[in-house]
């Protein structure tokens, strides 16, 4: 096999929320971030269109669009204390903008004008959007979720349609007032790929991340189920000259086995308060968020912290402000990079891409913090790409007793300086058949 292996950058869609904003965040009522949004009560009414259960060209035929429905919900009903009141409706389209809506919460389909309204010019990058009504104390009242008509759904991995269940387990996320997650590999990231990316299919986001689980958590609570839950991480970090530090991530791992736990981003005045953490130790870690070479930052680790149940633990530091040389974009499987999370399983060994700037096998190094996996030594392998991106491959080994979820790994350079790709791989149920071929890679 060639050395020079053609790598393409996989295109991926946005999943649609009416006001975009990062983080593992929640919405807010207010500029000020104090009135979350959430439902009042904790039975949430949401009515299904049967627009969804007619043959229609949006979803392939004999999709298991009701297995969908119910996995989505149940998924949410389990991380958190809420439940949800199914109904089934013929109303075709949701509420339009405007200070109330007609009280229903409506899951539709239908190629209604206000409903292609919700797309406008983004008919052909986002797969679904949620519209929300809320009072000024940050009570909602009604979500509407619109699947993309222009769009085509499915349940079995079709190549090139979105996976059903995947884009509905996010949106009913806004519905419940979570807002997009800085961590790849979340549910609540806001890029979603098609079935196709990576020659997989597109099931990861079928499963809420540690990530989503803490972010609904914060919001209603626990499920009464859960007894170790929850601690709260909340600090302010500010850089060298003493200003906030503005967009960087914050997030926590689990000290034992390395596995993503939750991440959020600062606020303007580099404030950070990660809640919804079960009970037990973490390894914290910060660096900067969308920043540029030469102007963003290099990682640092902001300790080690026991979260208990019920108490808050705060971590502030004035960060060292390290310039990188070097900066991480895109991952990658199968020749392709992009901005999704890889599937693996335990007991595998995968051939991974990492794709960004100045990124050179001579100079930089990649590593794991989790036990399970590792790098095999000497497995970096620079490929050619064009224009000014650079992407290097590895080879990682993963334990078959790997526990499921997240996981982020590490690039240092020589210099010192080190970028996470936070939950950039992520270990999963589904099947990624595909092994590393690294023996005739290397002939
Ligand atoms: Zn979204």
């Amino acid at each position: 096999m060639s050395k020079t292996l053609k790598i393409f950058l996989a295109w991926l869609l946005l999943i649609g929320f009416a006001v975009p904003s990062p983080a593992y965040s929640t919405q807010f009522a207010d500029s000020g971030e104090t009135l979350r949004l959430h439902w009042a009560a904790k039975l949430i009414p949401i009515a299904f269109s049967n627009s969804l259960l007619k043959p229609n060209p949006y979803i392939k035929p004999d999709s298991d669009i009701q297995g969908a429905i119910e996995r989505s919900l149940e998924a949410w009903e389990k991380a958190a204390d809420i439940k949800f009141q199914v109904s089934w409706t013929d109303k075709q389209t949701i509420s339009p903008t405007g200070k109330s809506g007609d009280g229903v919460s409506l899951v539709t389909i239908a190629q209604t004008p206000e409903n292609l309204l919700m797309f406008g010019e983004d008919a052909n990058t986002v797969s679904a959007r949620t519209r929300i009504f809320f009072n000024r104390k940050g009570y909602i009242n009604e979500a509407d979720i619109v699947l993309n008509p222009y769009e085509q759904f499915s349940t079995d991995g079709s190549f090139g349609t979105f996976d059903f269940e995947a884009t509905l387990i996010h949106e009913i996320g806004h519905l419940l007032g979570l807002d997009h997650s800085s961590v790849t590999g979340a549910t609540m990231h806001e890029h979603q790929g098609k079935n196709g990316v990576y020659n997989l299919p597109a099931f990861s986001s079928r499963t809420l991340a540690e990530d989503d689980l803490a972010g609904i958590r914060a919001i209603y609570g626990a499920s009464s189920a859960e007894d170790d839950c929850c601690g709260t991480l909340a600090g302010k970090l500010s850089q060298a000259g003493g200003k906030g530090a503005k967009n960087f991530q914050v997030w926590a791992e689990e000290a034992e086995s390395g596995r993503l736990a939750a991440g959020v981003l600062t606020n303007a005045d580099g404030v950070y308060r990660v809640e919804g953490l079960q009970s037990g130790q973490y390894r914290v870690y910060t660096q900067d968020f969308g920043g540029e070479i030469g102007k963003s930052f290099s990682v640092e680790e902001l300790g080690a912290v026991n979260i208990v149940t019920g108490k808050n633990q705060t971590i502030s530091k004035k960060l060292k402000s390290s310039t990188k040389d070097f900066d991480v974009r895109y991952v990658g499987f199968n020749a392709q990079v992009s901005e999704l999370a890889v599937p693996v399983n335990g007991g595998k060994s995968y051939l991974i891409y990492v794709g960004g700037k100045n990124l050179d096998s001579n100079i930089v190094s990649i590593g794991f913090n989790s036990p399970y996996i590792s790098v095999t030594p000497k497995s970096l392998t620079d490929h050619k790409y064009g224009g000014d991106i650079s992407v290097i491959s590895f080879e990682v080994n993963v334990a078959p007793e790997t526990p499921l979820g997240e996981y982020s790994f590490f690039i240092k350079s020589e210099s010192g300086a080190a970028e996470f790709a936070v939950g950039s791989l992520t270990v999963e149920t589904f099947v990624n058949s595909w092994n590393s071929h690294l023996l005739s890679l290397r002939d």
